[in-house]
């Protein structure tokens, strides 16, 4: 722990960490070599790991990446986070992210970007970690803390897992609770686990999931030893490629990377198959209508009385608005006014619902090719490697959107879903493989990207 906490002081110019929480964590360490001295330890004793800020953590500032939060130091800890310090792991500070999990490149938070710790080679340009998840993967990469909790709504875990050499995978919807994570996207929202190995990834994502009456969407499951899934390799299964998932102006180097990923597989005994999930190419701009649309509804607690920032103004309704104004920033003031339309009488029909249906299309796709007997879709994770702070999407929020176009219809439709390292790009950056699973087999996502990484 103190050799992270070390590591966390030296590496501040990343901004990975919000908070930092060394007496915490020396103090939970110390219980920690107790349980094990006693004979009483736990899966995860001692581990020291970081928590993305969109999960509540009891007395400890919580703060989403929004100015509206500042100050909030919620009374209650996080399902996930509460389940990970059950197993005796420690906590080093929360990480870094865009504001209230929108965005693609950790740009967004309030408090500033996140510095991917990797550079092109001959080059000092400083590259985003991805998003939302920015400081998480970071975090993870540069060694700052052994793996960490982060969220996936459209591709916040798997985008900057991919970006930053690191596995994070995003569960079947309903497999982690959701109780005291910060909404964004409700019914999109997933907690998951950024970390170093397909194996610490499965440690983890044990510990995170599991059935809690306070969330009802979370499942009545139990959760399997996803260690013991590692090393069960793929001989025998069916491995499908997603025609649909050629997108055109692919980088070669992304299609080169995804044939790479098809070849290992096959080479360790899996089937390789080509399928077609035809309702592909309406996911990205649904999503832009189904994520917003929750968000303004979720966003609208926000109101200056309950939570963190307050701008006072002549009567109840001025203070509402001023606080508003001075507390979101422009991705999250976006997405409230998208949102809000979206969902208003005389639209609702033309566009929530409409996205609706093609969500409910989306998701019979990979029904169709799972009852035909495939058992995992390999895609490429992104459409691209890391690029530049301050390259993308300042004049045009779609170019950013784009980011997210092979990991959005796994939220979708509900599905876990895994990037796992598959290679380095032209300019020595990492590249990432995706595997989407059945509903509640992230069994086979863990043996499969173990056969990749
Ligand atoms: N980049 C996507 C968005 O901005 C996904 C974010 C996420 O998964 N939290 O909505």
């Amino acid at each position: 722990t103190q050799a992270h906490l070390d590591a966390m002081a030296a590496a501040r110019g990343l901004n990975a960490f919000l908070v930092e929480t060394p007496e915490r964590a020396l103090a939970m360490a110390r219980a920690s070599d107790a349980r094990i001295a006693s004979g009483d330890g736990r899966p995860l004793e001692g581990l020291p790991l970081g928590i993305k800020d969109l999960f509540c953590t009891e007395g400890v500032i919580t703060t989403a990446g929004s100015n509206i939060l500042k100050g909030f130091e919620p009374a209650y800890e996080s399902a996930v986070s509460g389940n990970l310090w059950r197993d005796g792991a420690v906590m080093l500070g929360k990480l870094n992210l865009d504001e209230f999990a929108m965005g693609s490149s950790n740009e967004t938070s309030a408090f500033g970007p996140v510095v991917s710790p990797w550079r092109r080679p001959g080059s000092d340009a400083p590259l985003v970690p991805g998003g939302s998840s920015g400081g998480s993967a970071a975090a993870v990469a540069a060694r700052l803390c052994l793996a960490a909790t982060a969220t996936d709504t459209g591709g916040s875990i798997r985008q900057p897992a991919a970006f930053t050499g690191t596995v994070g995978i995003k569960p079947t919807y309903g497999r982690c609770s959701r109780w005291g994570t910060v909404a964004f996207a409700s019914s999109l929202d997933q907690a998951g686990p950024i970390a170093r190995t397909v194996r610490d990834a499965a440690i983890m994502l044990r510990s995170m999931a599991g059935p809690d009456a306070r969330d009802t969407t979370c499942a009545d499951l139990p959760v399997p030893d996803y260690e013991a899934a590692i090393g069960r390799g793929v001989r025998g299964l069916k491995i499908g490629i997603p025609k649909e998932y050629r997108v055109a102006g692919m980088p070669d180097e992304i299609e080169r990377l995804w044939q790479q990923g098809a070849a290992w597989l096959k080479a360790a005994g899996a089937e390789i198959v080509e399928i077609s999930l035809p309702h592909t190419k309406y996911a990205l701009p649904a999503y832009y209508i189904v994520a917003p649309a929750e968000a303004s509804s979720n966003l609208a607690r926000y109101d200056g009385v309950r939570y963190g920032l307050r701008v006072e103004g002549r009567d109840i309704v001025d203070m509402y608005e001023r606080s508003r104004a001075a507390g979101f920033g422009r991705e999250v003031k976006r997405r409230i006014m998208i949102g809000t339309y979206v969902l208003s009488a005389g639209y609702y029909d033309a566009y929530y619902l409409r996205a609706q249906k093609i969500r409910t299309l989306i998701k019979r796709d990979f029904e169709t090719v799972y009852a035909d007997g495939i058992d995992a879709v390999l895609t490429p994770a992104t459409p691209s490697s890391a690029f530049g702070i301050g390259e993308k999407g300042s004049g045009d929020p779609v170019e950013m959107y784009l980011n997210d176009i092979f990991t959005v219809t796994v939220n979708m439709a509900g599905l876990p879903g895994i990037a796992v390292p598959g290679g380095l790009d032209a300019g020595g950056l990492p590249l990432g493989l995706q595997l989407i699973g059945r509903p509640f087999d992230e069994e086979t996502l863990f043996a499969a990207s173990q056969v990749i990484e």
